[in-house]
């Protein structure tokens, strides 16, 4: 099991225990719609992450074998006094490359197409630390590549990335104020919220993982301000629920300039040039909007009760279909991975159209219930993967209670309608 699977117990055990002490306190620092959206575009990324992340590892691997530099055995790093430095060095040189992706990731267009997921939420909370993207592993990769030149084994390299993304868990937290001198070595809640902040003295700081230490020496440092509260998202927010959308939109936007501008240097600059940059002539045609941060009202229709318990209900069915899939996935059945996520993408993305109370949300919900869990379900008979008699009773009450409640979400979605 690797480190991150053996943590996610306690991810979420942190994120429940956060949540009612903000229940507790009045704190309002969660809204269901924004966590159920986080989290949801985590389980995206934790699902597609069984088709991709193999690809680095693949390159990783290829790099080592043919141009380390020097011949590291994992037997160098034990638990004596050398080994342990080792260790850290390692850790370091993972923190380095960390800081300088991260910032790049915030700095050039492309990356920021990426990135841009983990910073949409309008909160902020662990469920925030949970929003990962899912084009991640398209070019990651790269900036761990010098400490494979180097020659540090792979196992050793896959740990310290490890525990550092693991260590950025805890640091999405409004709970914890500022730190004292722990503030001024290593990334702490208050300097990552700055990180997450869209006021412009917060912008493009704090891009560290671990250390603090990079942002100071490279110029990217910025302390939170008593008298600057952080506004949390991005500057062209994303006003949708949608976890697909949530992926795709940068890269939307810069697909768009890049058809629509006139020379063949801004069609490629919009990739590659500093994040912001656009051609004059679009800048000139469509001026972006970006949100006034002075009234900034958070993303959040309004649906109504009835309909939130339900969305409640079919997002923690997505939760046991996620840890089906965990579980399949440890079991080494590929297909039948592949017919399980399809129910669990089909699952997220109706969740997303129901909590933003999309016209024909519950149509795309009868559909998914019936066509597609169908169809995956029958899928299911050709894979490695046997669906056990006992749980085919579960599917049958699970899609008969959604089916029964849904009905009773139109009549209630007709009479609001009617009276209106
Ligand atoms: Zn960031
Ligand atoms: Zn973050």
């Amino acid at each position: 099991m690797d480190l991150i699977t053996f943590a996610a117990p306690f991810f979420v055990a942190a994120t429940i225990i956060e949540l009612i002490v903000d229940r507790l306190r009045g704190s309002k620092f969660y809204r269901a719609n924004d966590a159920i959206n986080s989290l949801s575009t985590g389980m995206l990324y934790m699902s597609l992450g069984y088709f991709t992340k193999f690809a680095a590892l693949v390159i990783w691997g290829y790099v080592l074998q043919n141009f380390a530099l020097i011949d590291m055995s994992t037997s160098w790093f034990d638990a004596s006094p050398r080994g342990v430095a080792l260790w850290v060095v390692a850790a370091l040189g993972w923190d380095f490359c960390y800081y300088w992706f991260h910032r790049a990731s915030h700095e050039v267009s492309i990356l920021w197409a990426s990135h841009a997921v983990h910073h949409q939420s309008e909160d902020y909370n662990l469920s925030t630390a949970q929003r990962q993207t899912s084009s991640g592993f398209l070019f990651g990769w790269i900036f761990y590549l010098p400490l494979f030149v180097i020659g540090f084994p792979l196992e050793v390299l896959l740990t310290v990335g490890a525990v550092n993304l693991i260590y950025q868990f805890w640091v999405h937290t409004q709970m914890i104020d500022r730190l004292g001198v722990m503030d001024r070595i290593m990334i702490t809640p208050s300097n990552h919220r700055v990180h997450h902040a869209q006021n412009a003295p917060y912008i493009d700081k704090n891009y560290g993982g671990m250390l603090i230490l990079w942002d100071r020496l490279f110029g990217t440092y910025a302390a939170e301000r008593d008298d600057e509260a952080v506004v949390f998202g991005v500057r062209k927010p994303l006003a949708n629920w949608n976890q697909f959308w949530a992926n795709l939109q940068v890269y939307d936007y810069l697909l768009y300039d890049s058809i629509r501008t006139k020379r063949w240097r801004d069609k490629i600059g919009v990739w590659f040039r500093r994040t912001g940059w656009r051609p004059a002539d679009m800048e000139a045609a469509h001026p972006k909007q970006q949100s006034n941060l002075v009234e900034f009202k958070k993303f959040d229709p309004d649906i109504g009760q009835g309909m939130q318990r339900y969305v409640l209900f079919q997002f923690l069915a997505a939760i046991s279909l996620g840890l089906l899939i965990a579980n399949v996935y440890i079991g080494g059945g590929l297909r039948a991975i592949a017919a399980l996520c399809i129910m669990l993408w089909a699952h997220l993305y109706t969740i997303g159209l129901l909590n933003q109370g999309r016209p024909n949300a519950l149509v795309f919900e009868s559909l998914r219930l019936v066509v597609v869990n169908g169809a995956a379900l029958f899928a299911m008979r050709y894979s490695e993967f046997a669906v056990a008699p006992a749980a085919w009773v579960w599917i049958g009450i699970y899609t008969f209670v959604s089916m029964l409640w849904i009905i009773k979400l139109k009549n209630l979605v007709k009479t609001i309608t009617s009276t209106a």
